[in-house]
């Protein structure tokens, strides 16, 4: 069934509670079929910097008293929130699959999360407290936990919606202010977020949207002398720049840089678990999600009727624009597409065996940015399908004998976001769930990043500082000391 086109958000920025026209704009194209669909604001270091005085205004001063505000009624305004997201839902989804090409079932899966993040933050706002700590006789030492100020928010463009959800809800339930760059290749259902959070009554300046592109508002954003927190999440290139940005102003930063994640399947696993949880786990979003599985380490016993499995299912996946909601979308934009050509190219001339490809449906546009799943077996040990991050549906076997050599292969990339482990071993599921250098372990099952409740982030590559949970709150406040001497 064909989605209709949702009506389109501003073509503005969202500074101090006023949507505001920029100089020049950005044109929307459609990654299914190439459409422009719309334009988005360009904002340069002005409206930058406009956008950071008014989230300072917000917090505590000439515009508002955000972090004043009780920690209960900042978690009823998240509620309220969520409901709005729950009331838009069709319209958000309909945005987050013409923008980003993804099927629309994920897309909807993506909106149901992002309410799910302004629900589980505004239960969560008025739960979270500090301590006290006992100390010499005489005093009474206690923690408080503060807000930042303002948090300035970097986002990517594979899962808009979701991503929004995540930093914004945590970052207000703690009482920050927020200056948001949404990213340019997908950005329409953060702006109508962005809208539906002024509907809802937020006091104008606690949320700020400058769109525009990385080089200009993104850098302007990262340099900006009086943010208080950055969080960025996208490509380690990009995150060493904008880290090395925010240093010059001792400004703490997450980053969170995609992976190359492991799904370890054992002789003795649940074999149909596993399989539909290593297909998922790499076609989601066609490959383009940082906790993708993009590398399965097969036991050699079953490695062959595995992988002849894989090889089935992987001829019968097919692509098609978001609408027609079939196995995978496409690639964001023609840089990915012919990005990810290139790599896979360069592989099969590295004598990488490509042993199945899904399928182009008939109707999809030939201008739509596709690249169909690919399944890579025979890949030399080392080889840089082993280790860099694709961000397309493409799946890289390898075949392990023992348990030490399933750990030393899934530890052999600079990343460490996600890994999944498939055996029936109680002793082996613990000793790699210990073993493996990640941030998240699924033992047999794969979560794709997790759910809301669960802590989140990186080792190595894949950056630093955790996300989602009640983790995720206490990572957008920081830690005051308080002692009491009393005699
Ligand atoms: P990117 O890291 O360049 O972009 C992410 C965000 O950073 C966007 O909002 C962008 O506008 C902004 N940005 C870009 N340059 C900036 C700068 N100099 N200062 C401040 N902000 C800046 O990612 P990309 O070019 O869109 O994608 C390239 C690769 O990054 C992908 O192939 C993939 O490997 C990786 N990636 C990872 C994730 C993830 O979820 N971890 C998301 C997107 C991309």
């Amino acid at each position: 069934m064909r989605v209709e086109i949702p009506e389109m958000p501003p073509q503005a920025a969202l500074i101090g509670g006023d949507w505001l026209a920029t100089a020049t704009t950005l044109e929307m194209e459609a990654p299914s079929d190439g459409r422009v669909v719309t334009a988005i604001a360009r904002c340069q270091a002005e409206e930058v910097g406009a956008a950071v005085a008014a989230a300072r205004g917000a917090f505590a001063g000439t515009l508002g008293d955000w972090a004043q505000w009780s920690t209960r009624r900042r978690g009823e305004w998240l509620l309220t929130m969520a409901a709005a997201i729950d009331a838009d839902h069709q319209r958000l989804a309909a945005l987050e699959c013409l923008d980003t090409g993804k099927p629309m079932t994920q897309a909807r899966a993506d909106i149901t999360a992002c309410a799910r993040y302004f629900r589980f933050y505004g239960g969560a706002a008025d739960s979270l407290h500090g301590e006290t700590i006992p100390y010499e006789t005489g005093f009474t030492v206690m923690t408080l936990r503060e807000p930042f100020g303002v948090c300035a928010q970097i986002i990517p463009w594979n899962y808009p919606a979701q991503i929004f959800g995540r930093c914004v809800a945590a970052a207000l339930a703690t009482g920050n202010t927020v200056v948001l760059k949404p990213a340019e290749d997908a950005c329409l259902s953060v702006l109508r977020l962005a809208e539906l959070a002024m509907q809802c009554g937020l006091p104008a300046g606690v949320l700020n949207v400058v769109p525009g592109l990385g080089r200009e508002a993104g850098a302007a954003l990262a340099t900006h002398p009086d943010i208080d927190h950055l969080s960025f999440t996208g490509s380690p290139e990009t995150g060493t720049q904008v880290a090395q940005a925010a240093a010059q102003h001792h400004v703490p930063v997450t980053l969170e840089l995609g992976g190359k994640s492991p799904q370890i399947v054992f002789a003795d696993a649940d074999l149909d678990a596993a399989f539909d949880a290593v297909v998922r786990g790499i076609i989601q979003n066609a490959g383009q999600t940082c906790s993708a599985g993009s590398r399965l380490l097969v036991q050699r016993e079953i490695a062959e009727a595995f992988t002849g499995r894989l090889v089935e299912r992987f001829a019968a996946l097919r692509c098609n624009a978001g609408d027609a909601d079939a196995d995978c979308g496409p690639l964001i934009n023609a840089r990915q597409k012919s990005r990810l050509e290139a790599r896979l190219a360069a592989a099969e001339a590295d004598g990488i065996r490509i042993a199945a490809r899904g399928e182009l449906a008939e109707t999809a546009s030939p201008a739509g940015h596709f690249v169909v799943p690919h399944l890579l077996t025979e890949i030399p040990d080392g080889h840089a399908v082993l280790r860099e991050e694709l961000f397309g549906p493409v799946l890289a076997v390898q075949v392990f004998d023992n348990e030490a050599e399933a750990l030393q292969l899934a530890n052999a990339t600079d990343f460490g976001l996600c890994a999944g482990i498939w055996t029936r071993d109680g002793g082996r599921q613990l000793r790699l769930a210990r073993g493996i250098r990640s941030g998240q372990v699924f033992i047999n099952n794969y979560g794709a990043g997790g759910g809301i409740e669960l802590p989140f982030g990186g080792v190595g590559r894949s950056g630093h500082g955790r996300e989602k949970g009640f983790e995720g709150l206490r990572s957008y406040t920081r830690l005051k000391t308080v002692a009491i001497r009393h005699g």
